[in-house]
C-alpha cells in the first residue's frame, strides 16, 4: 500500500496548514477527514435529519458525493454532490454538528472506506482526529499536532478573518472547548495519540516550522 503520514490533532492546531503544505511539497495526496465529517453534517442538515436518526445518516454517508479537485479550475474546492461547498461546511455551526454525528461508531464506520480511498500512489498525507489510531493505524510516520486552547482559538479567529468571515474570539474559544471535550470524551475513537506518534506542541512554533520538522521526518 501507498505510504501514509497521519496528522492528527484537535481543533485549530494547525493541522490542515501543515498536512496540505506537506503533502504539496512532497506531491502527494491530501485527505482533510473533517471535511468528511463537515460534508456529512451538511447534507443531514440540508436533509431535515438530528444526530439520532443514525439509520438514516448512516445512509447519507454511504449516498453522498463527495470530490476535493486538486487540479482544474475547482482546485481546492470541496464539493458536496457536485455543489462547491467549501464555505458552507466552515461554519462553527458545522463544525458542531458534524462533532455530534462523529460520536456514533455506527457513522463513524460507514466513513471508514471512504476514506482510506484517499491511500492511493505515491502517497497520503492525512489530517484528522483518528488518523493514526483507527483509519490509517498502520502508518509509518504520525504527528498529533497540539497547542493551547487560546492559541488555537486565536488562529481559528485569524483564519476566519482572512475569509472575511467575523466572528468573535471568545465564542470561538468556548466552541473549541466544547468540541475538544466531546472529541476526547467519546467512546468510539476519542481524541488521543497514537502510541507511535511525534506529539508536537505548535504553541510557540510557526507553521513553517512545523512544516519542516514533519518533512524531515518524512524524507528523513
Ligand atoms: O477538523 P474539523 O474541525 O474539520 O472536524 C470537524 C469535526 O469532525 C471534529 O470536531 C470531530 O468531531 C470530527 N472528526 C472526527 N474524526 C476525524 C476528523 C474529524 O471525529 N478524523
Amino acid at each position: 500500500a501507498a505510504p501514509v503520514v497521519t496528522i492528527d490533532g484537535p481543533g485549530g492546531a494547525g493541522k490542515g496548514t501543515v498536512a496540505q503544505a506537506v503533502a504539496a511539497r512532497l506531491g502527494w495526496h491530501f485527505l482533510d477527514s473533517g471535511a468528511i465529517y463537515r460534508l456529512l453534517a451538511l447534507s443531514a442538515q440540508r436533509a431535515g435529519l438530528d444526530a439520532g436518526q443514525v439509520e438514516s445518516l448512516v445512509s447519507v454517508a454511504q449516498a453522498m458525493k463527495i470530490e476535493f479537485p486538486a487540479t482544474g479550475a475547482q482546485a481546492g474546492q470541496v464539493l458536496l454532490d457536485g455543489e462547491d461547498v467549501s464555505e458552507a461546511i466552515r461554519s462553527e455551526d458545522c463544525g458542531q454538528f458534524a462533532s455530534e454525528l462523529a460520536t456514533q461508531g455506527l457513522i463513524r464506520h460507514a466513513l471508514l472506506e471512504r476514506q482510506r480511498q484517499f491511500r492511493q500512489p505515491p502517497g497520503l498525507v492525512a489530517d484528522g482526529r483518528d488518523m493514526g489510531t483507527v483509519v490509517f493505524a498502520d502508518a509509518p510516520l504520525k504527528f498529533f499536532l497540539t497547542a493551547s486552547v487560546e492559541e488555537r482559538a486565536r488562529r481559528r479567529h485569524k483564519q476566519l478573518m482572512q475569509k472575511g468571515i467575523s466572528a468573535n474570539l471568545a465564542d470561538l474559544l468556548e466552541e473549541l472547548k466544547a468540541r475538544d471535550a466531546r472529541d476526547s470524551k467519546r467512546t468510539v475513537a476519542p481524541l488521543v495519540p497514537a502510541e507511535d506518534a511525534t506529539i508536537v506542541d505548535t504553541t510557540d512554533l510557526s507553521a513553517d516550522a512545523v512544516i519542516e520538522k514533519v518533512l524531515k521526518a518524512a524524507t528523513g
